[in-house]
């Protein structure tokens, strides 16, 4: 921006749809940027805002100005403004949330500034060269300098942000910003190297002489490598440095996700279908903009292509963005892109403390690193001009936010890729219908990997009808005899074992034996689950919990029967066949605590475990060559779900699952158990034949103008009073209906359904309904919704009862 800005755009974070113009005090011109915060006047209150740029409006009205600007460096590229704004308007959501959604929390670095005077500043002072607010400043600054907050407290609490900046500028001041708990202590490793002409080594004998002979052919090695060839390297090294043989430095180490150095690594030679999709990509680069679909099966090397594709990018100077579905995957992929590409990777993930966090952003957005890798809310990272934005295990639903700015990150990289005009690369061994129809529309490009690394065999699948099981009893019940003895074998081989089931817990269905009512939660309209070890009822969907001991709240009787199965139930029964092994189970109850995955992954890799027993979190893209046997205990759990994306849901799940076996040297082997063995996306799965799959799946979506054939929005209304929710929901229904009705021609495709009372009807003790608005015209759709939000805005802020637009909803239930 110029430096002569009279008016600027600001969003402020407020629940408002616009931005607002303000005017900029002449002082504080120079301090103007696009990304920076203000503070600013709104109604009676001051707010802060997000510079959006300059405003080009004639002032004749009355325009309040700039109270302060809030930050040194902006905080995101100008680039993003348009970003932004497309968010909020296709979101329906305030822009100014929008930026402070995206923006990592805790931006509260002003505190933590140390301020101290400059010998310019005295001599200034001395001449009475400034304003009696900056003379007053100076003036009371201690010697050593203090804390912006402590000089606050002894001058004035107001003191503007941008008077101190204003000073810094003219160099009166000094202000050093240290991050609370950003101690991002860079691990250093002492490395060795030959001196550049050492003395003749003749007098050199034993140890001293092997280090040195290690070191011939020039490279340079860390003392922990030599100390492998030599155990007293760490003491001779000194010695052989005094006497000028040596040169020691050090060098920043990263470590993977096991606490293990990761040594630097060089692109591997490429497969000739990998090569094909990295030079497909490659030169469409700084070509403008282009969706790749990358669908690869499991094991087949997607990474190694992302790794040479973002290597391109780099060398054209543009940056990269990766988004990874889950944390546990984030570090596997930090730890690929560190070891080749080393300091310039950010990570932004909720591991991350906040101070951690602001330092990885701050790296980004200056440019320091020039990789961002990270989550769903990576896509919002602040670097400039992306060359390319890679989308790993693109179908998975967790991309998908739900709460507060619901917003789909893997359609988001799309359309930033689309604003930057640069590449969308997202990857999958079992794509979401989604993106598959989008290839087929010609609007995605399509990459292909149909084998795995070194032709390894996908795993053969073999199916147990469980309904053959049925009179079996006790554990014989959900681990049948095929697969007890397959889990036999596998183990006698000293190979690993995965079992997968998709709920954790002990006993979701906890029953009366008196009276037979189901054990419920108290705030949601959801059977308790038995979990064992805590020895408690516990609701999957509130957190509610409740003693074990407790009594039937019906008939009082103490007799509960545990009906149902969990990932618990399942430990303990393998347990009880195999008393030997060693046996961990990883679920959201296993993995709460920070670190508690990558313990439970760091066993696998170094077979400190035998049996796996696991979520869907065992389901998604790991890779350990050891495990050669998955058991599906049951594949049809998610097949019931009241969404229409459930054969999908369970398509994936299974495919990914299945995908885990046999990605060593090893052969691996799938049994899959299932109620439904007839179900095409169980049959699909087995085969891992996604085209089987999508082609019944399209049909019926097709059949039933069920999205991609449609768009849908979710209008989702709860609250604490049944009555006065049903009472609303109604009456936004009704205006629904009347908005179609008044203006039928261009809402004629719009199908409005509901309202309904959700599935899960209570949760947390607030009462669900939905409303349910489709239409195969995305804008009369979006059109829809504008106008209900321009016409009738207290329907959407009541403080009793609230409704939440969710576009393109993924969480139906
Ligand atoms: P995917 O993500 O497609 O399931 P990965 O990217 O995890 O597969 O690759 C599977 C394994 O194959 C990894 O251990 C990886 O290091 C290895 N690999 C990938 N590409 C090559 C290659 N060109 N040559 C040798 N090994 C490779
Ligand atoms: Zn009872
Ligand atoms: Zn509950």
């Amino acid at each position: 921006m110029k430096s002569d800005v009279r008016y600027i755009d600001v969003a402020v974070a407020l629940p408002v749809y616009k931005t607002f113009t303000y005017c900029v005090p002449d002082d504080f011109a120079p301090l103007i940027a696009t990304g920076k915060r203000v503070l600013v006047p709104f109604g009676r209150h001051r707010v802060t805002g997000y510079i959006f740029g300059e405003s080009h409006i004639s002032g004749q009205k009355q325009i309040k100005s700039v109270l302060d600007v809030l930050d040194e460096q902006p905080l995101f590229p100008p680039s993003m403004v348009p970003f932004f704004k497309w968010i909020a308007d296709y979101y329906k959501y305030p822009i100014g949330e929008v930026v402070k959604n995206a923006l990592p929390g805790g931006l509260v670095v002003r505190d933590y500034a140390l301020v101290t005077v400059t010998t310019a500043g005295r001599e200034a002072l001395k001449k009475g060269q400034m304003t009696p607010a900056a003379a007053k400043i100076l003036a009371n600054l201690p010697p050593g300098g203090c804390r912006e907050k402590e000089l606050r407290k002894k001058i004035d609490p107001q003191i503007p942000g941008a008077l101190l900046q204003t000073m810094q500028v003219h160099g009166w001041i000094q202000r050093k910003w240290e991050l609370a708990g950003a101690r991002t202590r860079a691990r250093q490793e002492p490395v060795v190297r030959l001196a550049d002409s050492p003395p003749p080594d003749d007098g050199l004998t034993g140890a001293g002489k092997k280090i040195m002979d290690t070191l011939k052919t020039g490279e340079m090695r860390s003392v922990k490598e030599l100390r492998a060839v030599v155990p007293r390297a760490a003491a001779l090294v000194k010695k052989l440095e005094k006497k000028g043989y040596l040169i020691v430095d050090t060098r920043r180490v990263w470590r993977d996700p096991f606490g293990e150095a990761i040594a630097p690594d060089c692109a591997l030679a490429l497969t000739g279908e990998q090569q094909k999709a990295v030079d497909a990509v490659c030169g469409r680069l700084n070509k403008g903009y282009a969706t790749f679909l990358l669908q690869g099966v499991t094991g087949s090397g997607k990474t190694e292509v992302y790794l040479q594709v973002a290597a391109e990018v780099l060398r054209t100077g543009r940056t990269v963005v990766v988004l990874v579905p889950e944390i546990a995957l984030i570090t596997q992929m930090e730890g690929r892109f560190r070891a080749r590409f080393g300091e310039c990777v950010g990570v932004l993930h909720s591991g991350l403390s906040t101070g951690e966090r602001y330092d990885q952003w701050s790296r980004l957005r200056q440019g320091k690193a020039t990789i961002a890798i990270g989550a769903r809310s990576a896509i919002f990272a602040p670097v400039d001009n992306p060359g390319v934005i890679i989308v790993d295990e693109e179908h998975d639903p967790s991309y998908k936010q739900e709460g507060k700015l619901r917003y789909n990150a893997r359609d988001l990289a799309v359309v930033r890729a689309q604003q930057n005009g640069c590449i969308a690369l997202l990857g999958s061994a079992t794509p979401s219908v989604q993106s598959y129809y989008n290839v087929t529309a010609n609007k995605f490009l399509t990459l292909r990997l149909e084998q795995r690394i070194e032709q390894r065999a996908l795993p053969p699948v073999s199916i147990v009808d469980l309904r053959q099981n049925r009179d079996a009893r006790g554990v014989r019940r959900f681990i049948s005899a095929q697969l007890h003895q397959a889990m036999k074998q596998t183990l006698a081989r000293g190979e690993q074992v995965l079992l997968f089931l998709n709920r954790r817990g002990y006993a979701s269905f906890p029953v009366c034996a008196a009276c037979g009512k189901p054990v419920r939660c108290k705030h949601c309209d959801i059977s308790l689950t038995w979990h064992q070890r805590a020895n408690v009822y516990r609701c999957h969907y509130c957190g509610y919990s409740r003693s074990a001991a407790s009594k039937c709240e019906f008939c009082g009787s103490s007799s509960i029967k545990h009906l149902g199965l969990g990932t618990e139930k399942v430990e303990a029964a393998v347990a009880s066949l195999f008393p030997t092994a060693r046996i961990a189970r990883m679920d959201h109850d296993t993995t709460r605590r920070k670190g508690a995955i990558i313990k439970l992954l760091k066993g696998l890799q170094n077979k400190a475990i035998d049996i796996l027993v696991g979520t869907q979190m065992v389901a998604k893209g790991h890779d350990f060559p050891n495990i050669t046997l998955v058991g599906i205990i049951c594949a049809d759990l998610s097949l019931s779900f009241p969404d229409f994306r459930a054969g999908e849901r369970t398509f994936q799940l299974l495919a990914q699952v299945a995908g885990r076996a046999g990605r060593g040297d090893a052969p691996g082997q799938v049994i899959l158990q299932t109620y439904n063995p007839e179900h095409f996306s169980i049959a699909a799965a087995r085969q891992q034949d996604f085209d089987a799959f999508y082609q019944q799946e399209i049909g019926f979506r097709r059949a039933l103008t069920y999205p991609p054939f449609s768009r849908m929005v979710q209008l989702k209304v709860s609250g604490r009073d049944f009555r006065k929710t049903e009472a609303h929901v109604r009456q936004l229904g009704d205006v629904c209906r009347r908005q179609k009705a008044a203006a039928a021609e261009p809402f004629r495709s719009l199908e409005i359904m509901g309202p309904i009372e959700a599935s899960l009807a209570r949760i947390a003790g607030r009462h669900r309904w939905q409303i349910l608005l489709k239409s195969t015209s995305a804008g009369a759709l979006h059109r829809f919704v504008d106008h209900l939000l321009r016409d009738h805005p207290s329907l959407f802020s009541s403080a009793k009862v609230q409704v939440a637009i969710d576009v393109d909803p993924v969480f139906m239930m």
